[in-house]
């Protein structure tokens, strides 16, 4: 039985017998209205108790709490312990977040919280300075109304916060900013926002250092070149004696002119910030030039067969496109002994486009592959270089296909060959059927 049936028995029990007992002695009227006095008295009182709890309620604060009387008494001691225990949860709560707070605001980088529709929730001071925010009078409003870059919302938008986003600051053009979203909670997001205009500056003038030192060394270059072509080709220019190691001069000076060039090429491709001309490119005419070029390399060393697709064309810059697809086929002429097979070739992989150059070369080792695209990264340094290699020749098209939105695959088997398809995306990809 229940506390209620108890406390129901003993306010009808005790009044039954009592209004009983009165019965024989002063009639059923005297009976039935006593019993029915203390019926509305208890009533009363109850009344009288749930009005100082409705009451309370209004303002519920453990010090003004009634103490009650009877079963009164318990309802509200258990309230006042309810009531002492929340607070207690509220102010740990509360400094929990108090000390949250003071060491999100202390962080160097930039934090926004943003709720499930991106409005902004919370955010430190950095990120006010970043984004040109006023906690104070933006919280509650889309982070897209106040940080309006397209490139930006796009992030925002785009749901794949695997790489960060680097923005230059509406505010102040010469900071560049680095933002990573962070996903949280239920469809919550973290902001993370950096300021990375010194690692910038300090690349920008690393970049610069390399394009000021090759582009002062390609003029001695080549005038020493020139002037050892010219002995050469002299009569009697070069005593018998020292021929070679003229030919050896000449040989590492054309070297370093090749090295130069590819340098300054790397230098443009890395330092231009505009994407590539957004011209149409006819690539199966371009490949046309690229196997010919590809002929006179090997000079017929090697059985070289093209297999082009004629309708497929490009968006995207003829001569860098030329410049990558002539560093894969003359890499394959060059890590392929003679008598060996190349096969070029450009075709569509469903929505994609993909050139795509086989040999039966020496191939690359597994462990290699990934990173075979680094400056100066190469498999085997004299084999390389007694073929001419500078080691930047996969960095150039690695350069030049990130900026058409390409991508390169390569699949190699030591000892058996290598294919290196350079793979375009739908958006740069034309049909002239
Ligand atoms: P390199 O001027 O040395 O050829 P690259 O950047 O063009 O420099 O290539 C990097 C390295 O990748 C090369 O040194 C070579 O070891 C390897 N490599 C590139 N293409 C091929 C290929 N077709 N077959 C075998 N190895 C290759």
């Amino acid at each position: 039985m229940q506390d209620y049936h108890w406390r129901l028995l003993w306010l009808v029990i005790p009044t039954s017998l009592l209004s009983l007992a009165l019965w024989p002695l002063f009639g059923a009227d005297v009976a039935f209205g006593t019993f029915a006095l203390i019926v509305l008295a208890s009533l009363a009182r109850h009344l009288y108790w749930l009005d100082k709890l409705q009451t309370w309620l209004k303002k519920p604060e453990p010090a003004t709490i009634p103490v009650g009387a009877g079963v009164w008494e318990d309802v509200f001691s258990a309230l006042y312990q309810e009531q002492r225990h929340q607070t207690r949860n509220q102010s740990q709560l509360v400094s929990a977040l108090e000390r949250f707070q003071r060491a999100a605001s202390a962080l160097p980088d930039g934090v926004v919280v943003l709720n499930d529709a991106n409005q902004i929730e919370w955010c430190n001071p950095p990120a006010e300075q970043q984004f040109g925010l006023n906690l104070a009078q933006d919280a509650g409003k889309p982070i897209s109304y106040l940080a309006r870059q397209t490139e930006f919302i796009d992030y925002l938008q785009a749901q794949n916060y695997a790489e960060p986003l680097r923005l230059k600051s509406l505010r102040h053009s010469d900071i560049t900013l680095e933002i990573q979203l962070v996903p949280f909670g239920e469809n919550q997001k973290l902001i993370l926002c950096r300021d990375i205009s010194p690692m910038e500056k300090l690349d920008t003038m690393r970049r610069d250092f390399i394009a000021n030192v090759s582009h002062e060394l390609r003029t001695p270059l080549t005038v020493v070149g020139g002037f050892l072509e010219t002995l050469q080709d002299m009569d009697g220019g070069i005593p018998e004696g020292t021929r070679h190691y003229f030919e050896l001069m000449q040989e590492q000076s054309s070297r370093m002119r090749r090295l130069v060039e590819d340098l300054l090429t790397l230098s443009q491709l890395e330092s231009s910030q505009n994407v590539p001309q957004e011209t149409e490119v006819d690539v199966p005419a371009l490949l046309d030039m690229v196997m010919a070029e590809a002929q006179g390399l090997s000079a017929g060393r090697h059985q070289i067969t093209l297999q082009a697709d004629g309708a497929l064309y490009l968006k995207g810059s003829m001569e860098e496109l030329h410049s990558a697809f002539g560093n894969l086929v003359s890499n394959a002429i060059r890590y392929t002994p003679v008598g060996g097979e190349i096969r070029l070739g450009w075709q569509a992989r469903g929505a994609e486009a993909v050139f795509s150059v086989s040999d039966n070369g020496i191939g690359i080792e597994p462990q290699h592959l990934s990173r075979l695209t680094e400056r100066f990264y190469r498999v085997d340094r004299s084999r390389s270089r007694a073929t001419g290699g500078t080691g930047l020749g996969l960095s150039i098209v690695k350069h030049i296909l990130t900026r058409h939105q390409a991508r390169l695959e390569i699949e190699s088997e030591a000892g058996k060959g290598s294919t290196f398809s350079a793979v375009f995306p739908q958006a740069r990809v034309l049909r002239k059927d």
